[in-house]
């Protein structure tokens, strides 16, 4: 068996990764690169040389930097992601967060009893895991007397991380482990706090003020759940996109709950298409959650902000901005959005954990695998790795390591 990492091994985002036997090859991950900093050994052409002939793609979960270059696989490779994540993505391209996309794929779905995926001589078993995106999963990938973990994105300090060390002893030691290490670079922290934690420092924040707006991400609906946990009698406010994912995936926190209100930022107007307006503007939400809620909001949001503002509805307010805090630095508007609360009077907190493995969860993923090759992926410093993992490969983009 071999394995190459085609973008992975010295940025975080981009990934690709190629496994394959005498016989069969398959991908892992199709992302777009997060940032243009990172090393791009290769370009768009090169890669679609590389999986004109592969016998499928594998998809670990909807994040753009794993699944955004789905669009250039030729129709006939076959694209296998978990229903749900497909379910975001086609929600995400109506809202014009991520592109239509432009052919079929393969859903399978995550159940307690694992069901493989064979693929000439490969055996694939996707494994849910937890992580910031929903139905996030690994892969166990066997061959040629050969056993491959690919982790794609993982933590074990969220609401599926109880599942994390079972599902581990469940697939037993693996010849090879293909491992995020994200948190090698972006921080130093053994143990990253729990979304429990934020949960309750959440609610001691809520605690003080009328209305709360929340800056975070409508994909990581782990942190949904806590902020809806976190709102004690307040009602909960949530906009068109989060409402929309919410509905389509049946999630116990969506607009079905009695507590639970739906309104229409003003962007929404924008896109006139008939079936965005039929499918996702049927109903404008009420405003009968004023005067003291928690509301969902984003970046294209400050100008309904404004609006409750001038309407006298903000009154002793704080955001909560629950993203990475990379974001602010990288992206100008959303500091100038930042300054512009402030500037409104409303007090920023910032409260978040991260939806990747801390140093804990990566050293109890080496304990119970004990790979004899370990691969880091999703990371911009490897090098850090050498405390955590043992047996560790070290490669750049385009190498081949044989099993
Ligand atoms: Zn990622
Ligand atoms: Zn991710």
């Amino acid at each position: 068996m071999e394995i190459k990492i085609l973008k992975g091994t010295h940025q975080i985002g981009g990934c690709i990764t190629v496994i394959q036997t005498r016989t069969t090859k398959i991908i892992v991950d199709f992302g777009e690169d997060l940032t243009q900093e990172g090393k791009n050994t290769f370009e768009k052409k090169e890669l679609l040389k590389e999986v004109s002939d592969a016998d499928a793609v594998f998809i670990t979960h909807s994040h753009l930097d794993h699944a955004g270059l789905v669009n250039i696989i030729p129709k006939n490779i076959p694209i296998y992601m978990e229903k749900n994540t497909k379910t975001i993505l086609d929600i995400g391209s109506d809202f014009r967060i991520n592109k239509p996309l432009s052919r079929e794929v393969d859903t399978f779905e995550l159940s307690k009893k694992t069901n493989p995926i064979f693929v000439g001589d490969l055996k694939i078993t996707p494994h849910i895991v937890d992580h910031s995106s929903y139905n996030s999963c690994m892969f166990v990938i066997e061959g040629e007397g050969k056993k491959v973990l690919h982790t794609g994105d993982y933590r074990n300090h969220g609401r599926k991380g109880k599942l994390f060390s079972s599902t581990l002893d469940a697939i037993g030691k693996v010849d090879c482990l293909i491992t995020e290490g994200t948190a090698l670079s972006r921080h130093n922290n053994a143990h990253y706090k729990s979304e429990v934690e934020i949960e309750k420092e959440a609610k001691e924040i809520m605690s003080r003020y009328d209305q709360v707006f929340v800056l975070s991400s409508s994909t990581n609906l782990d942190r949904l759940v806590t902020f809806y946990k976190a709102k004690r009698n307040k009602k909960f406010v949530i906009d068109t996109f989060t409402a929309a994912i919410t509905k389509a995936i049946d999630f116990p926190v969506s607009p079905k709950n009695e507590d639970i209100y739906q309104w229409t930022p003003s962007i929404y107007f924008k896109i006139k298409t008939e079936k965005f307006k039929k499918k996702y503007m049927n109903s404008e939400g009420n405003y009968d959650f004023l005067p003291n809620y928690v509301m969902l909001i984003k970046q294209s949001m400050l100008i309904d902000l404004k609006k409750l503002k001038k309407a006298g509805l903000v009154q002793n307010a704080c955001l909560i901005y629950s993203m990475w805090s990379g974001y602010i630095e990288k992206e100008k508007g959303l500091s100038s959005m930042l300054d512009e609360i402030e500037k409104m009077g409303i007090k920023i907190y910032e409260l978040h954990t991260s939806g990747h493995a801390d140093l804990d969860a990566m050293k109890l993923m080496n304990s119970k695998l004990t790979p004899q090759k370990t691969v880091i992926i999703h990371t911009e410093n490897s090098e850090n790795c050498q405390k955590i993992f043992d047996n560790v490969i070290n490669i750049d983009d385009g190498e081949n390591i044989l099993l």
